[in-house]
């Protein structure tokens, strides 16, 4: 065996090519965004991440315990930094603000939520104008339309996370009932991120196969899948206070849809301009995420019940924007 493996000298001829740095900046590191964190460094989408929250010490403990973990995962530096670090982001995730208590809906947090989103969003734009903007702080519709509104920023680089974690919670629900996995059902729900959403039951399928069709077909069971993910956020903060892992699960996969370009539909909230005869409101559609963010909001045909309940959705959050306004 040699001495040395390597030598030093030659170091630069075995380096690996440097690859595209790629920055995360995620603003509020509770629940959510601690989480976020970890879930962004065990995929290694991101060359960096930066947390920022008004609480420096919390900040720094949970920017520390993630470092601590590098050895075990793909190579990622993690700061506890500041505004001044979005001047390099490709993605800021908003996750600060006040999370529900038990029994609050997401709408009664709008007025508190709205001044933090307000000054964070203010803070951003010091030092970008080209990060894509992810907001996840609730109420989602609303505090992404405040986002967007703020940062004077064109819209489909700004948007939210919106009924992505509602149809993850539909599609487990579901597939348990067919007894498939979950990413082998079809089945998504539009509209509030919050409890006038609408699960699209024309939509949802196996195989591309309404499930309507299939023998193992129970309409009451379907029904009960949607009530549940309805209730499915009181559930958990019931229990254990908040609700993290699974919305953590999925900024990392909006996350990596948008650094690497996926062009992935994900129904995220975003502003409507005329989809639906709706517009000046953010809620949940298919859209198509890539690196530019919103490339496309797609409008699937809804039947006449999915669409009338997607307009008083849509009327809920617009009468929640026009109070924070
Ligand atoms: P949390 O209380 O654990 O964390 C909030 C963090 O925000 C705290 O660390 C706090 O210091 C920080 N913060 C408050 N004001 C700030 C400011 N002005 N600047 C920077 N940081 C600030 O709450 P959580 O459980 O992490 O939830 C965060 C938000 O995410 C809540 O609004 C919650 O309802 C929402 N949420 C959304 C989804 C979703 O699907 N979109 C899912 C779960 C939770």
């Amino acid at each position: 065996m040699p001495k040395k493996l390597l030598s030093l000298k030659n170091s630069k001829q075995i380096l690996a090519p440097a690859i595209e740095t790629t920055r995360v900046v995620i603003i509020g590191t509770g629940f959510v965004g601690s989480t976020s964190a970890f879930a962004i460094m065990m995929s290694g989408i991101a060359s960096e991440i930066v947390l920022v929250d008004v609480n420096k010490d919390k900040c720094l403990g949970e920017a520390w315990d993630l470092e601590h973990g590098i050895s075990f995962v793909p190579q990622t530096k993690i700061w506890a930094g500041d505004y001044s670090d979005c001047k390099d982001a490709d993605v800021v995730v908003i996750t600060a603000g006040l999370g529900q208590k038990v029994g609050q809906t997401r709408l009664e947090l709008a007025a508190a939520n709205a001044k933090i989103v307000g000054d964070i969003i203010e803070k951003i734009k010091r030092y970008t104008n080209k990060a894509v903007i992810l907001t996840v702080t609730n109420p989602l519709d609303v505090m992404t339309y405040v986002a967007l509104k703020k940062s004077g920023l064109p819209d489909y680089q700004v948007f939210g996370t919106g009924t992505t974690l509602d149809s993850a919670r539909f599609r487990f629900l579901l597939a348990q009932e067919f007894g498939v996995a979950p990413d082998s059902m079809g089945a998504y729900l539009i509209g509030e991120h919050g409890d006038s959403e609408v699960p699209v039951y024309s939509h949802v399928n196996l195989m591309g196969e309404n499930i309507s069709a299939l023998p193992e077909y129970d309409k009451k069971a379907v029904e009960q899948a949607y009530t549940k993910t309805k209730t499915a956020a009181y559930d958990i903060i019931c229990k254990k206070g908040a609700t993290y892992y699974a919305i953590a699960l999925a900024v990392e996969r909006i996350v990596r849809a948008i650094l690497y370009d996926e062009n992935h539909i994900f129904p995220v909230s975003s502003l409507l301009t005329g989809q639906y005869g709706l517009k000046d409101v953010c809620l949940s559609l298919p859209a198509v995420i890539g690196r530019t963010g919103i490339k496309k909001v797609m409008e699937i045909k809804l039947s006449p019940d999915e669409l009338a309940k997607l307009r008083q959705s849509a009327k809920t959050i617009m009468d929640t924007i026009e109070k924070v306004k």
